[in-house]
């Protein structure tokens, strides 16, 4: 097999590869000053693969999906496509948006409003025989629950049932690459929830390779394969979903995923002291000052004490039911006897009354220890 023939039939080989991707819309000051919106980032998508590109309104991430879709020209770095170069400013390599086979999904996608939902499926499929052209629009459809609405037209359907649309026309011409801005956003939760659900079951059973954009940490962990969280134009840290909850590489990951207790310490004998027990500190150096990130989860309520004992205990300020778990609002003391407010979360309906001490338990799997400095935001 020729090194040819291998780049296009072999699953090893990217849907889409960015390489040191730069780029500023400083246009004016092209040289000094110059603020990135995105700054020096690297990331591939395989066949078969979702990767979410996460993280705060602002960050990069519109702009790289914008710069791998060939909306934004490319200002520096490398973009390849199926293993062919497809943008390289320093090699003057530059394939226009419309030939580099991805789909596109934005957040209010425009369908055509003169054409009807199985004429706008069909519309990107003008190399197919009419036949065919009808039979793949219907079949997409069918995957999207959208059949009993084929010959609507789009202002007869709901923000949902659009998106749906959007999605199959997008996926029609079985493009290379899906690229998907924020494309559940604008929809209520419910439908949201249903609509991710659907999305992700056909995108997986379409072998293509998708890059989604996402704010919300919940939909990245429930779409993505590989999560890309990003800040500042720079990716902090990419991998699976457990890999960025569980082992986060620096406290701006921990908060991303939720609100966390935090806690000032030092360490000493390779552990930190909190009000609520001490956590180990492994491979921190001795007095070294630390914030301690503990995720609601990680708080346990072990046994309740009889009230008489309350002076100085932890104990319960409010608890309230969310639905699939309980919220405790506590009150512990640090080392120095100051009150601090802290919250825990427990599965199902879990409620004493105010005012209950507590004896707690921490899981430290959902416990984080960071030197202090890191804690400090990056400058950008
Ligand atoms: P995100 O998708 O993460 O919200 P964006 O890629 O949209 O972030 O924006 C990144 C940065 O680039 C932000 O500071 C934003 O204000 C800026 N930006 C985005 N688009 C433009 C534009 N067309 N002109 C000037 N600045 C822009």
């Amino acid at each position: 097999m020729s090194q040819q023939q291998s780049k296009h039939d072999g699953s090893a080989v990217p849907r889409l590869e960015m390489t040191h991707i730069r780029h500023s819309y400083d246009g004016a000051r092209r040289d000094a000053g110059r603020t990135w919106a995105v700054d020096d980032v690297s990331i591939t998508v395989a066949p078969n693969e979702v990767v979410c590109l996460l993280g705060p309104s602002g960050c990069g991430k519109s702009t790289l999906l914008r710069i791998a879709a060939g909306l934004e020209p490319l200002q520096e770095g490398r973009i390849s496509m199926r293993g062919e170069l497809v943008a390289d400013p320093s090699a003057a390599v530059w394939t226009p948006p419309e030939q580099r086979h991805v789909g596109l999904v934005f957040q209010d996608s425009a369908l055509f409003p003169h054409l009807s939902v199985l004429r706008n499926v069909a519309f990107g499929l003008d190399r197919m025989r009419a036949p065919d052209r009808e039979a793949r629009a219907r079949m997409l459809l069918e995957q999207l629950g959208m059949s009993a609405h084929a010959n609507a037209f789009p202002h007869m359907l709901s923000g949902g049932q659009q998106q749906r649309v959007a999605l199959a026309r997008a996926l029609a011409p079985e493009p290379a690459l899906m690229l998907l801005d924020e494309p559940f956003s604008s929809l209520d939760a419910r439908l949201r929830d249903q609509i991710r659900d659907d999305t992700l079951h056909i995108l997986k059973s379409s072998g293509t390779g998708t890059l989604l954009v996402t704010h919300d940490p919940e939909e990245a962990m429930f779409m993505a394969d590989r999560i890309a969280l990003m800040r500042h134009g720079r990716i902090v840290q990419v991998g699976a979903p457990e890999a960025l909850y569980c082992r986060p590489v620096d406290p701006f990951v921990v908060r991303f995923f939720g609100e966390v207790n935090e806690f000032a310490g030092i360490v000493e004998q390779s552990a930190v002291a909190t009000p609520v027990g001490t956590v180990s500190a492994p491979g921190l150096v001795e007095g070294t000052a630390v914030t301690v990130l503990m995720r609601p989860e990680a708080l346990r309520v072990a046994r309740l004490l009889d009230d008489s004992r309350a002076h100085r205990q932890s104990h319960v300020v409010a608890s309230r039911l969310l639905g699939r778990y309980s919220l405790l609002h506590l009150c512990v003391h640090d080392t120095a006897g100051h009150e601090q407010h802290i919250h825990a979360r427990t599965h199902g309906v879990f409620l004493p009354k105010p005012g209950q001490a507590v004896e707690l338990a921490l899981d430290e799997s959902q416990v984080f220890v960071f030197p202090a400095v890191s804690a400090a935001p990056a400058a950008s």
